[in-house]
């Protein structure tokens, strides 16, 4: 037995002899937890396992031992553009087999995987590839559309790397000046690349999440993080991947790392399956998962309502799929009852982008009984092992019971919680003894299972995917002929929640105002699923006490959306 290294020998060991303790170290190495692991596994262990990604006509099919040859060029030609460790690289791309070497090159190589919204607004874009000061851009060819209204104002941006199985001779009429093309830059390099030493705190990727109100705000997830997360993922009582499974995540890769699923494959060695651009499109996700033998589906709610709605249409059954991971938005009721009925089982998940994102996953414990299986299900389940919860009354910040009555704010620690945000936003994230405020009000009961009542803030959530009411109302509030506006979400069958504006006619505009001229007026503003389901005009939006806009009031007395709004629009 030793005494512990850091202890000097004098006062310390002075004192524990006082004391008659005698702590000592343990003999076990310090070996730095990181992503070169999970590609260590994939070279030495799962070489025969395969990517696919969906083409327009065919797949894209690769096996782990072609991979990692590829990932080894694509760090070696990052060198080559002069990426060190901590830079920040960018990605603006869709689920596919590019995208997945660049989660293990940037990282591993020492720099920082920045993957970006492709369903951001301009200035969103904008304001986060400034933020994070990302240094290469790597862009998927269908999404260069969405970099054109950046040209000029993204400055750290030295290099955009164009990622297509056709690579054009030159991209200078697309006025974003010379792109390097990704296969290329491969072809030039070797197979091996000289991995560095990481240390575990060093930070492996960020991704931006949008609150209500401001700017999105950066989390930097840490190599020690990520490996953490990847076990604790894999676990039987959590998603319980194994090297059996075949994984088709549907959840963008640019959301909160497509939920840890890309490493959580790479780790346990199961078959991956990409749906590249066809994400939202039951038919070809469905003819995927069914060709490849898919035996895990990851994605939100409303990808799922699509799922069940063509199942039932067309007959097709999924037999093999024995996990559908749901998450990101509550599971409907009747959404797990239809997927049951089409023999496809939900586990239901809980997290965010500043949990890496798993939280809590819903299985029914041994001691549920019969009836309540159903019940436990539809909960955001019990916290994963690896994080600790409580909840918290948010007036007084006081701790709250585990009665399944009293509700309060989840607050969370643990190796992969974010303790901060890029560049020191919002430090009052953290509760004064170091937990992190969700922002989600939730019950617990007393088997630990949580029940998630309602967000302290007013976002929306559409698809999966946030809308600030905020920054909705404003953009309405612009209008020239309106006064004052507040935006609520509404339930949707689809899309879970979608915005309507309740807004306010300046006087000499009253009655002379339409939802399609407000509507028409917001179309260069906001994103195009931003736009609200419906424009109600009242008379006065309620307030607090304290003259902020009163939405509780507004929800309390609205009615439900209205059908006829075309469905494409929010696509
Ligand atoms: P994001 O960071 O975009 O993934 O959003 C995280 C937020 O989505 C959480 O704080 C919750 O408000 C919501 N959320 C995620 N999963 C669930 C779930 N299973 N049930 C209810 N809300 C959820």
């Amino acid at each position: 037995m030793v005494r512990p290294a850091g202890l000097p020998s004098t006062f310390k060991d002075l004192l524990f002899d006082l004391l008659e303790v005698s702590p000592v170290e343990g003999l076990m190495q310090d070996y730095e937890l990181s992503l070169q692991h999970v590609l260590w596994r994939i070279e030495h262990l799962h070489q025969k396992k395969e990517v696919v990604t969906k083409l327009d006509h065919g797949v894209h099919r690769m096996t782990n031992a072609e991979m990692v040859p590829r990932i080894n060029r694509l760090a070696g030609a990052l060198k080559r553009l002069g990426i060190k460790p901590g830079d920040r690289v960018a990605t603006l791309a869709f689920n596919n087999h590019r995208h997945l070497e660049l989660y293990y090159a940037v990282p591993c190589m020492g720099a920082v995987l920045h993957t970006l919204n492709l369903r951001l607004f301009p200035q969103h874009l904008e304001f986060i590839i400034n933020d994070a000061e990302d240094k290469v851009l790597f862009v998927d060819q269908a999404l260069i559309p969405l970099l054109k209204p950046l040209i000029g104002k993204i400055p750290s941006v030295k290099q955009l790397v164009l990622m297509t199985d056709t690579p054009a001779a030159s991209h200078s009429e697309d006025g974003l000046g010379d792109m390097l093309d990704y296969e290329t830059l491969l072809a030039a390099e070797s197979d091996g690349y000289p991995w560095p030493k990481l240390s575990e705190r060093m930070a492996a990727a960020m991704c931006y999440t949008s609150g209500t109100t401001g700017n999105p705000k950066g989390v930097v997830y840490s190599h020690r993080s990520q490996f953490l997360h990847t076990m604790g993922v894999l676990q039987g009582d959590s998603l319980g991947i194994t090297e059996k499974d075949t994984v088709l995540p549907i959840v963008p890769m640019f959301h909160a790392n497509s939920w840890g699923l890309p490493y959580a494959c790479g780790m346990a060695g199961s078959k991956v399956l990409l749906p590249d651009r066809f994400m939202g499109d039951a038919k070809s996700v469905v003819e995927l998962a069914e060709q490849e033998g898919a035996t895990i589906l990851a994605g939100v709610p409303t990808i799922w309502i699509n799922t069940v709605a063509y199942l039932k249409e067309t007959g097709k059954r999924l037999p093999k799929v024995h996990t559908v991971i749901c998450g990101g938005s509550a599971v409907p009721r009747a959404l797990m009852e239809g997927m049951d009925a089409v023999g496809l089982r939900i586990l239901h998940a809980w997290g965010m982008t500043e949990t890496s994102p798993l939280g809590s996953v819903a299985r029914p414990r041994s001691d549920t009984r019969p009836g309540d299986e159903l019940k436990a299900r539809l909960t955001q389940g019990v916290v994963n092992s690896g994080v600790e919860i409580r909840i918290s009354d948010p007036a007084t910040g006081e701790e709250l019971p585990w009665d399944g009555v009293a509700f309060g704010e989840i607050q969370v620690r643990g190796p992969w919680i974010a303790r901060g945000y890029h560049n020191g936003y919002d430090p009052g994230k953290l509760t004064e003894d170091g937990w992190f405020r969700t922002g989600d009000v939730a019950k617990i009961t007393p088997e630990g299972y949580i029940e998630i009542v309602d967000r302290t803030k007013d976002v929306i959530k559409s698809g999966g995917e946030w809308i600030s009411s905020v920054e909705l109302e404003n953009a309405v509030m612009s209008h020239p002929k309106i006064m004052e506006a507040a935006v609520i979400g509404l339930a949707h069958p689809k899309w879970d929640e979608r915005p309507v504006a309740y807004a306010v006619p300046k006087p000499e505009f009253k009655g002379k105002v339409t939802q399609e001229e407000v509507i028409e007026f917001l179309k260069d503003k906001v994103a195009k699923w931003w736009l609200p389901d419906e424009v109600r005009f009242i008379d006065e939006v309620p307030k607090t006490s304290v003259g902020k806009f009163d939405k509780k009031v507004l929800r309390a007395s609205a009615e439900p959306i209205h059908a006829g709004v075309k469905e494409e629009a929010k696509n």
